[in-house]
């Protein structure tokens, strides 16, 4: 595996794989590498001859109280993961912000709402920076995870609707044995607050697979969550089928999202 930093090197290390004719595939991730990340390494692979991970921890898309500063950040281990997964470069940049850095992406539909209402900003840190990507690495795919669904819609609409020649590839959610879907911030958890995340996880299961009209399952899953103690809910919301949550357990705060199972109520 190949590690790259700077942005000059990483294009001159693509120029002649691209001259070649293969196929390049994107995976931008923060690091903190957990199974959920490795699987799109693997559909990468299907879809591509050359697959780059980016592991970059965006500081645009924190807010000012927001975990950037202790975000986990555990590189070598990071690095032999995707390199035993047969990650071709890894591209872990130190800033893709010049200092005097003044341009913004920004997508106005997909990004109201969920965790667009509640993390003011955030979704403009990320098009920004997957923006870039996209410009410096020119992938032909890009593998995202539905673990985020809103950002795979902003990012979605991105694409179109700047023309880029990406095909976007979705990834579906990958669990822990316990219904947890995975995610770096699951490293923030004490023991107790892992059973209240699985807790969380559960009722969102649950509550699809009864399934009905998403207002309804919407309803049932508000009253639960917020009768759990320790645990603080951000929002429920349904979008085309599926139901989005986001709580904070303890100082950690959680995503997951389901597909309702179809009702006629
Ligand atoms: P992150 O490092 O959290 O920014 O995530 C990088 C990519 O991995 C994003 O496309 C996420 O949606 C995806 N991802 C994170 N956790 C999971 C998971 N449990 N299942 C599937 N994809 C995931």
């Amino acid at each position: 595996m190949h590690r790259i930093t700077r942005v000059s090197v990483l294009r001159r290390h693509l120029v002649p794989l691209r001259k070649k004719g293969h196929r390049i595939a994107l995976v931008p991730t923060m690091g903190a590498l957990h199974e959920g990340h490795l699987r799109l390494v693997d559909l990468a692979r299907k879809h591509a001859d050359v697959v780059v991970m980016s592991l970059y921890v965006n500081p645009v898309q924190f807010g000012p109280k927001e975990d950037f500063k202790r975000y986990p950040r555990p590189w070598q281990e990071d690095c032999a993961l995707a390199a035993g997964r047969g990650v071709d470069v890894m591209f872990r940049p130190s800033s893709l912000y010049a200092e005097n850095d003044s341009v913004r992406v920004i997508e106005r539909e997909c990004s109201l709402g969920r965790c667009g209402a509640v993390r003011p900003g955030h979704f403009d840190g990320v098009t920004t920076v997957v923006a870039k990507l996209f410009l410096i690495v020119q992938p032909d795919v890009a593998v995202f995870g539905q673990k985020d669904g809103q950002q795979l819609d902003v990012i979605e609409r991105m694409v179109r609707d700047l023309y880029f020649p990406v095909k976007m590839v979705r990834a579906p959610i990958v669990r822990d044995r316990d219904g947890l879907a995975m995610s770096s911030r699951n490293r923030y958890l004490t023991k107790e607050e892992r059973e209240l995340a699985v807790r969380f996880a559960s009722i969102l299961r649950e509550e699809c697979s009864i399934g009905g009209a998403e207002g309804a399952v919407v309803a049932r899953i508000q009253k639960r969550l917020t009768g759990l103690a320790g645990i603080r809910l951000e929002y429920v919301e349904a979008v085309r089928g599926r139901i989005h949550v986001a709580v904070y357990v303890g100082t950690t705060r959680l995503i997951d999202n389901r597909l309702v199972r179809a009702g006629n109520a």
